[in-house]
C-alpha cells in the first residue's frame, strides 16, 4: 500500500510541533532562507508584471551596459540566495523587453499569461523530470490529458500523438524525423537502424516562403536545406498550387511536403485542400508548420482558412505563442504514432517500460530529462477553455484588421498584405525610389522603438524592408490597438516631416 501521508501531514511533520526546538538546527534556518527567495522572486515578478500591464514605456539598456552590470567577474565566493536573486533582478530588469505587455507587437511572440507563469513556477518548484511516468507521474498524466484537450480544440484526429517540445522548431524536427522514418520504411529502408547512408533519396518540397526553422530541422535530419524543391508563392506568401502540382509530378519515391498555416509576416495559409488529392495519389507525407496559424482551427470564423489541414500527417505548433504559455512549449503532433515512436523513443535499463494503458512522455520528444511542460499547457487550456481560445484568437485578428485599416488610411503608408489573420506588414513613403522607402520604413521602426511606448519590428518582404505588426499578446484590447496605431503614425509623421524638410520627399 502507498504511504497515506498527505501533503498537509507532511507539513506538520516538517514544520509542526513534533520537531523539538533543539532539533530546529541552524541548517533548517538556512533552509528557510533558501526558500524565502521564492517569495522574493514572486514579489519582484508581480511588481514587474503590474508595471508592464499598465503599459509602462520601456526601452532596454544597451547590451554593453547590461554586460557590465551582469558580470563582476567569476564569483569566487558565493553570496546568500537572497542576495543572488536581488542581484539578478537588479541586473536583468533594465534589460527586459516588454514582451508580456499589451503594447508589444514585435516578431510573433506570446505574452506569458500570469496563469501560465504560475503553473510554470510550480513546474520548476516541483522539479519533476518528465523523462518517464515513474520519474514524474503527475506530469505524465498532465501531458496525456493536455494533449487530448489540445487535439480536440485544434480539431485534429484524437488518436494523433503529441510530443511536448521546446517550440515549433523542435516540433518540426520531431515531426520530420517521424516523416523520414515513415517514407523510408515504405520504401523498404530502416533509417533508425541504418541511417541515411545508402538510403533511397527523399524528395522534399517546401514553400519558398517557409519559416527558417523548417530549414534548420531539415539540416539537422540530414535532409539538407539546399536540395529541397522550392514551391513558388503568390503575393501574400501562400504556395501556388499549380507550381506544387508541377513539382510533385516530377518527384519519384519517398516524398515529404512541408506546408504552412500562418506565414510569419503575412499570416497566409497554403492551399492545403487543393493539394490533398495529389498528395494522396503520390503517397507523400504532408507536414504543417502552424506555429501560430494552426490556432485558427480553434475559431469557427477563421477555421475555413485551415481547410484540409486536418488530413495532414504531422503538425508543428507553439504553446508559447497564441496559447500564452511561457517559453518553452511547442507541440509535435503526428498522425502515425508508430512512426513518431520509432523515430524518437528512447529506452534504458533504468527506465522501466510502461504498460499500454500509460502514455510514456519520452517516446515523442528528442530529449530525455526535461521540465514537465504539460503543467502550464494543462492550466492554460483549463483556464481559457475552447471558448476562451477562440475568443482571444478572433479578437487579435479583428484588432490586426483595425490597425491595418487605420494605417492604410494615412497618405504614403501602405499595408502590403491581405490581413487574413493577426499579421500586418507596412511600408512607409510613396517615394520613387525603393531604397528611400526602405530607409524611411527602418527609420520609422527606429523612432517607435526608441520612444518605447509600443514595440514593432522589421522584416524583409519581397526584397524590401517592412514594418511588421503582430497582434498576439493576450492583454491587447481595442484601446491598445488604437493607441499603437496612433503612436506608429506619429513616429511616421516625425520621419516624413524630417525628410520633407531636407527635401528627400515631396511634402
Ligand atoms: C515562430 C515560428 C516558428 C519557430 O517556432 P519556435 O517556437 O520559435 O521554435 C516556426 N514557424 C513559424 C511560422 C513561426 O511563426
Amino acid at each position: 500500500m502507498r504511504s497515506s501521508t498527505s501533503f498537509s501531514e507532511a507539513d506538520e511533520v516538517a514544520g509542526g510541533a513534533d520537531i523539538k526546538p533543539d532539533h530546529a538546527s541552524r541548517h533548517s534556518a538556512d533552509r528557510q532562507e533558501d526558500f524565502e527567495v521564492l517569495e522574493h522572486a514572486g514579489r519582484a515578478a508581480l511588481r514587474y508584471r503590474s508595471a508592464i500591464a499598465a503599459g509602462a514605456s520601456h526601452v532596454p539598456r544597451s547590451y554593453q551596459e547590461l554586460r557590465t552590470a551582469g558580470d563582476s567577474g567569476t564569483p569566487e565566493q558565493g553570496v546568500s540566495a537572497a542576495r543572488a536573486i536581488e542581484q539578478l533582478i537588479a541586473f536583468a530588469e533594465p534589460g527586459l523587453l516588454a514582451t508580456t505587455g499589451p503594447n508589444f507587437f514585435g516578431w510573433v511572440v506570446g505574452a506569458s499569461h500570469p496563469l501560465g507563469v504560475a503553473a510554470d513556477w510550480l513546474t520548476s518548484a516541483w522539479g519533476q523530470n518528465c523523462g518517464n511516468p515513474q520519474t514524474a507521474p503527475a506530469a505524465a498524466v498532465a501531458e496525456e490529458v493536455a494533449a487530448r484537450w489540445l487535439l480536440d480544440i485544434l480539431r485534429l484526429a484524437p488518436d494523433a500523438t503529441v510530443g511536448f517540445v521546446s517550440g515549433t522548431t523542435m516540433a518540426s524536427f520531431a515531426c520530420l524525423a517521424a516523416a523520414r522514418s515513415h517514407v523510408l520504411l515504405a520504401a523498404g529502408w530502416d533509417v533508425e537502424a541504418k541511417g541515411l547512408f545508402g538510403a533511397p533519396p527523399i524528395q522534399v518540397l517546401v514553400s519558398e516562403e517557409a519559416h527558417t526553422s523548417v530549414f534548420l530541422a531539415l539540416r539537422m535530419l540530414g535532409l539538407g536545406q539546399e536540395r529541397v524543391h522550392r514551391i513558388r508563392t503568390d503575393g501574400n506568401g501562400a504556395m501556388l498550387a499549380d507550381h506544387f502540382h508541377m513539382l510533385l509530378r516530377d518527384c519519384a519515391g519517398p516524398t515529404i511536403v512541408i506546408a504552412q498555416a500562418g506565414h510569419i509576416s503575412t499570416g497566409a495559409f497554403d492551399p492545403v485542400a487543393a493539394m490533398l488529392p495529389a498528395l494522396r495519389r503520390h503517397g507523400a507525407w504532408l507536414h504543417i508548420d502552424g506555429a501560430f496559424g494552426l490556432w485558427a482551427r480553434a475559431c469557427p470564423e477563421l477555421a475555413p482558412l485551415t481547410a484540409g489541414i486536418e488530413a495532414a500527417d504531422s503538425w508543428a505548433t507553439d504553446g508559447h505563442k497564441w496559447l500564452q504559455v511561457p517559453y518553452e512549449t511547442g507541440y509535435a503532433i503526428v498522425a502515425h504514432g508508430d512512426a513518431h515512436r520509432r523515430a524518437l523513443a528512447a529506452s534504458a535499463s533504468y527506465l522501466a517500460p510502461v504498460g499500454d494503458e500509460v502514455r510514456d512522455p519520452t517516446q515523442y520528444v528528442p530529449e530525455l530529462s526535461r521540465r514537465a511542460r504539460g503543467f502550464p499547457t494543462w492550466a492554460m487550456l483549463r483556464h481559457l477553455g475552447r471558448d476562451g481560445v477562440a475568443a482571444m484568437v478572433a479578437r487579435h485578428c479583428r484588432l490586426a484588421r483595425k490597425i491595418a485599416a487605420r494605417l492604410a488610411a494615412e497618405p504614403a503608408v501602405s499595408v502590403l498584405n491581405e490581413v487574413v489573420l493577426n499579421q500586418v506588414i507596412v511600408r512607409f513613403g510613396t517615394d520613387r525610389s525603393p531604397e528611400a522607402g526602405d530607409a524611411m520604413t527602418q527609420e520609422t521602426i527606429g523612432v517607435i522603438q526608441s520612444r518605447g511606448q509600443c514595440f514593432v519590428s522589421g522584416a524583409r518582404w519581397k526584397d524590401r524592408w517592412v514594418m511588421r505588426v503582430s497582434v498576439i499578446s493576450w492583454p491587447t484590447r481595442d484601446h491598445d490597438a488604437e493607441t499603437a496605431a496612433a503612436q506608429i503614425l506619429d513616429a511616421w509623421r516625425q520621419v516624413s516631416g524630417k525628410a520633407a524638410a531636407s527635401g528627400k520627399i515631396r511634402a
